[in-house]
């Protein structure tokens, strides 16, 4: 690049030459005053070619003689180059876009007031979106579930949805959002209908073979309870006694898996009824006095009189009772159990604290697996299944709630279901609905 000065560099020059012949021809203003006029004019025709060039960039630019010609020079230069980033930008975001629209999944951008900016060719088959027609229209009244409705206003988007395509019932998509930029949304959804299909398959497998097992054996325990109402030698009374004792824990397992099969075959309670929860309770703690027998463990209920809760009454029941009843089986004899329904303004929690030997933090994470046991030997004296957790997990998902555990090793342990506040019911409503019918 030549110097900038080159336009002033010539103007001095000019100038000196109009002076030097001007003073030699003894007309010094004059000359200077044509000098100039002619200076001025073809600078002025110079930027009048210079504009035009600018305003139709298209054609080449014209060579023009000094600081202009330097000026379209590097004009013409940064947009060249900016052309060409341009086009290179343009290339990747085509090809990001081909690729995007070969992927199975579907992917939707979604901008900050809702609108539909941009989505694949997947989002057309899977979800019903129409090419061009459905550009700028709200996601939420083309997709109009109210679940999804609910899963989208949250913006809280660390666990998928999972629901059948709009269009196919046939299909079910499992949707994810990720929150970019400044609050736009990309929402992703996926076909699952082969992986649904698969667990289904899994479930009524689980489901049908614990049903086959239950008549053996109720035939089994049918006999052995005849058989040791019979005077026997005692080796073959000790063998029988352990083969009861045996049948009895496949029939628990039986019966759990069976619960749990049919706890996991719908994710949403399909109706709920109002729970006396004060008559549960005592139900629960009269089985759970049985059960701790000789260890005489002090259980005592506190209960908020106000609140009763919305849901399934025997799902509640067996997941309480199995909370209550850990609580006696993995406490030495003598332990104090509470047994504490409460509600504030975020839900109501049915919580059962113990003051045994508590569990170890890694443990936790892990204890409302299937069949996982803190200490194996123990827990398969104590009669469980190792089911009883996972119950309680899954009946608390239906429910819409949790299940959350705390304990300290020496200390105790509590186990608490807490439910939304929409699944709570105010008793003096239930009261008046009551004497009104
Ligand atoms: P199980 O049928 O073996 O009781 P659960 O799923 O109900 O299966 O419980 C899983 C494990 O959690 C139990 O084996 C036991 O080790 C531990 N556990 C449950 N409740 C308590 C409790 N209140 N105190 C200490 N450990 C507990």
């Amino acid at each position: 690049m030549k110097s900038p000065f080159r336009i002033i560099y010539s103007l001095l020059l000019i100038l000196l030459f109009a002076a030097v012949t001007g003073v030699m021809l003894g007309q010094f203003f004059p000359v200077l005053t044509l000098v100039l006029l002619v200076w001025s004019f073809y600078q002025a025709w110079l930027l009048v070619r210079t504009l035009r060039w600018i305003m139709n960039k298209d054609i080449e630019p014209p060579d023009l003689p000094g600081s202009w010609g330097d000026l379209l020079y590097t004009i013409y230069r940064k947009q060249k180059s900016s052309r060409d980033r341009e086009q290179k930008l343009t290339a990747v975001i085509h090809r990001y876009q081909q690729s995007s629209a070969a992927l199975e999944d579907c992917v939707v951008i979604i901008d900050t007031k809702d609108r539909l900016e941009w989505w694949n060719t997947a989002a057309e088959t899977l979800l019903g979106l129409q090419p061009r027609v459905d550009k700028g229209k709200s996601i939420l009244n083309l997709l109009r579930d109210p679940r999804f409705i609910r899963y989208y206003k949250k913006r809280n988007y660390h666990d998928p949805l999972e629901l059948n395509s709009p269009i196919n019932e046939q299909i079910t998509l499992q949707y994810h959002i990720t929150l970019f930029g400044q609050g736009d949304r990309l929402l992703v959804a996926r076909d699952i209908s082969r992986l649904k299909k698969l667990e289904q398959t899994r479930q009524s497998f689980v489901s049908n073979a614990s049903h086959e097992l239950r008549t053996p054996l109720t035939v089994i325990r049918g006999y052995l309870e005849t058989f040791l109402d019979q005077p026997l030698p005692s080796p073959i009374l000790r063998g029988m006694k352990q083969m009861e004792q045996q049948t009895q824990r496949m029939e628990g397992l039986v019966r759990d898996m069976l619960m749990l099969s049919r706890l996991e075959s719908t994710e949403h309670l399909t109706e709920d009824m109002p729970v006396d929860i004060q008559l549960m309770l005592k139900e629960i703690k009269r089985d759970a006095l049985v059960l701790s027998g000789d260890k005489q463990h002090r259980i005592s209920i506190e209960v908020d009189p106000n609140y009763d809760l919305l849901g399934q009454d025997n799902e509640l029941h067996s997941a309480f009772s199995n909370l209550v009843f850990n609580a006696v089986r993995y406490t030495p004899a003598g332990s104090e159990i509470r047994i504490v329904w409460h509600t504030d303004a975020q839900g109501g929690y049915l919580s059962v604290y113990d003051n045994g030997p508590g569990i170890e933090a890694f443990h936790i994470p892990r204890l409302t697996e299937r069949f996982y046991r803190v200490d194996e030997g123990r827990a398969s004296e104590s009669g469980g299944t190792g089911l009883g957790l996972s119950i309680v997990k899954y009946v608390m998902v239906r429910h819409g709630g949790q299940l959350k555990i705390r304990s300290t090793l020496g200390k105790g342990s509590c186990f608490s279901c807490q439910f939304p506040a929409d699944m709570l019911i105010a008793l003096e409503k239930l009261a008046t609905a009551t004497d009104n019918a």
